[in-house]
């Protein structure tokens, strides 16, 4: 087992019976550690049917093989459960410092089931682990619970927490940990919240057992020094991923007014050099990463000090909503932060709700009050505190998610749900580019951005193309950069600072001590990836085509303005993209992974078809 702790923690909720078990050594040969153990544990261990709110349901928070190691960016874990939010798979990725303290602590995974009677937190001490009371800290945000548990059990023990949203059973809570991280999306925050499990403290001191050392340490300081000589690295550290701002604005694929538009009039008052001059107080990495693109900002407007914005945040509580002002959309990410909501998907919902005010679908007295145009930023915090806390009738109806709201509303506005499987749509604007889109309608856990970053190619290729080597390239991105999700490290170092794909397999051979070659890890993600999608087809009832259907907007709306004007994709150029996508990946006309497909990624016997 060199590579991995050996074991795994289980918790129930409900009795409070804390124990260790064997990690399984043939699962983690099979499907690797963070992402890939978790798909398998929801797999097997989650009943069909499960109430994803009810003790059956489990959330898994499980580490990587490369977690807390010293390659390059090794400081990403994954959070996996069925999600409140679409019904489906639901494996939320976060970095910061949690992975490395667990696998220290010598556990490849926490499996936490059933429900608690009360507020509890979860107190692990290396093998000392016991659930604490936390009624004091129910109501808490998460950056003050974070700061008091430091407080009370010692700056060293890395913590995870849910926010007043995600007591509140928000369906798309987020877990935050370091300040600032988020594992955002899908509801994972929900489902802990749900567990009344209020925090998670953590503190190692163990190792990870290498299997060759010196080639282990020679391999990770070699692209490590490739990651420091790379050309971006100064740029990417200066701005991190808000400098992909103005590429989208150029590029007509910035999120606007609810992503009518893919450029924004006030863009540039929040790129990223904007966003530097104004309230960047200091860079901030992750565990043992080359590469610091995490922000530390302070906004002096509003008296707020948050990690970010992120580029998504900026989209989604920004051009998406109208809101021009970088201080603003600091005001507005750190909101969610502190109340622990996703910030993409609380974004695209009140996004949604604006479109509906101004087109005179709701009214002030829906909005309880609230004048809901696009760019007014006090409305905005103030929705997000209403639904955070699921007051008034239009906090509590976001607090569903964009599809269940516009389901409940009607009058043509499901139209302007920005969504796939019940996912908001991340800060992409899709109007105009295939393999994106595509990326979009066959992201595992719904409209997510980071399955499979397709804009770019889109771009060099011909944004409109529908061609079988755009679906072969979305699907090769699904495997390269959910594997990284499954090797517990950050994909930055690859796509950003261009450090080659040939250091992981050696990596992974001198850390584990099997052979491992690029194909075969890739083979290991298509198999994930394949398991996650029977994991769609056991739980959503007559899941099929229509669940991968695009946003509306993107197929039957032009654009408003900017590059991609009056542009958008046939609906029947979508579907001849996701029927390359089918063939191609071994699947039916309906979506549903064939026999032989199963057969030939050994998962046939596991899903027992
Ligand atoms: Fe974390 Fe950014 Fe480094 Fe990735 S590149 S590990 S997200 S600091």
């Amino acid at each position: 087992m060199d590579g991995y702790a050996g074991r795994m923690l289980r918790v129930n909720l409900s009795d409070g019976d804390i124990t260790t078990e064997p990690t399984p050594e043939e699962v983690i040969h099979d499907f690797l550690g963070a992402r890939g153990l978790g798909a398998y544990l929801l797999w097997t261990e989650v009943p069909q049917g499960a109430d994803p709110l009810g003790p059956d349901n489990k959330l898994f928070i499980s580490t990587g093989p490369l977690s807390g190691t010293l390659f390059p960016g090794a400081g990403k874990m994954d959070f996996t459960t069925k999600s409140p939010l679409t019904g489906g798979y639901a494996g939320a990725s976060v970095g910061g410092m949690l992975t490395a303290e667990i696998k220290y602590a010598g556990y490849d995974s926490i499996i936490l089931e059933g429900t608690s009677p009360k507020p509890v937190y979860l107190y692990i001490d290396d093998n000392a682990a016991e659930l604490r009371d936390a009624e004091a800290y129910w109501g808490m945000g998460s950056f003050a619970l974070e700061k008091r548990l430091k407080d009370e059990l010692g700056e060293e023990f890395q913590i995870a927490t849910v926010g007043p949203a995600g007591e509140n059973l928000v369906k798309y809570a987020c877990i935050s940990h370091d300040f600032g991280r988020q594992a955002g999306r899908g509801g994972v925050g929900t489902v802990m919240g749900a567990k009344k499990l209020k925090a998670i403290a953590v503190r190692g001191s163990g190792g990870i057992p290498i299997a060759d050392t010196a080639e282990f340490a020679r391999i990770a300081k070699e692209a490590y020094r490739a990651c420091k000589e790379a050309e971006l690295l100064d740029v990417w550290t200066r701005y991190g991923t808000m400098m992909v701002t103005s590429w989208c604005d150029e590029n007509g694929a910035l999120p606007t007014r609810n992503f009518q538009s893919g450029s924004f009039e006030q863009g540039s008052s929040i790129y990223a050099p904007t966003f530097r001059e104004k309230i960047v107080v200091t860079d901030k990495g992750c565990f043992g990463c080359p590469c610091p693109c995490g922000k530390y900002s302070y906004s002096k407007k509003h008296d707020v000090y948050v990690e970010g914005p992120e580029y998504e945040t900026n989209g989604m509580m920004g051009s998406d909503l109208g809101v021009g002002d970088i201080e603003d959309i600091a005001k507005a990410n750190q909101l969610c932060d502190e109340l622990g909501l996703d910030t993409i998907s609380a974004g695209g919902a009140i996004a949604w709700a604006m479109e509906c005010y101004e087109k005179g679908i709701l009214d002030r007295d829906q909005t309880d009050g609230l004048d809901l145009r696009f760019g007014n930023a006090e409305a905005t915090f103030a929705l997000i505190e209403r639904i955070a806390r699921r007051e008034g009738w239009l906090g509590n109806l976001l607090a569903e998610g964009v599809k269940h709201a516009a389901a409940e509303v009607g009058q043509g506005s499901e139209k302007w749900a920005i969504h796939v499987k019940g996912m908001e749509q991340s800060a992409y604007d899709t109007h105009d580019a295939t393999s994106m889109l595509l990326a979009y309608m066959t992201a595992d856990v719904g409209a997510h951005h980071n399955r499979a970053w397709a804009i770019t190619y889109d771009i060099s290729v011909g944004r409109d193309l529908v061609t079988p080597e755009k679906a072969a390239k979305v699907i090769e991105l699904q495997h390269i950069r959910p594997l990284m999700d499954a090797l517990g490290c950050c994909r930055l170092q690859w796509v950003e600072l261009g450090m080659s794909l040939d250091y992981y397999a050696p990596a992974m051979t001198a850390l584990t001590g099997v052979e491992y070659s690029w194909e075969n890890l890739l083979h290991i993600s298509e198999r994930v990836w394949n398991l996650t999608r029977m994991i769609w087809v056991r739980e959503v009832e007559g899941f099929g085509r229509e669940w991968d259907a695009p946003p509306s907007r993107f197929v039957e709306e032009p654009a408003i303005g900017g590059t991609t004007d009056g542009k958008f994709t046939p609906p029947e150029a979508a579907q001849r993209m996701l029927d390359y996508y089918y063939e191609q990946r071994g699947w039916d006309d309906d979506g549903i992974p064939r026999p032989e497909t199963l057969e030939r990624l050994g998962l046939a016997e596991l899903v027992e078809v």
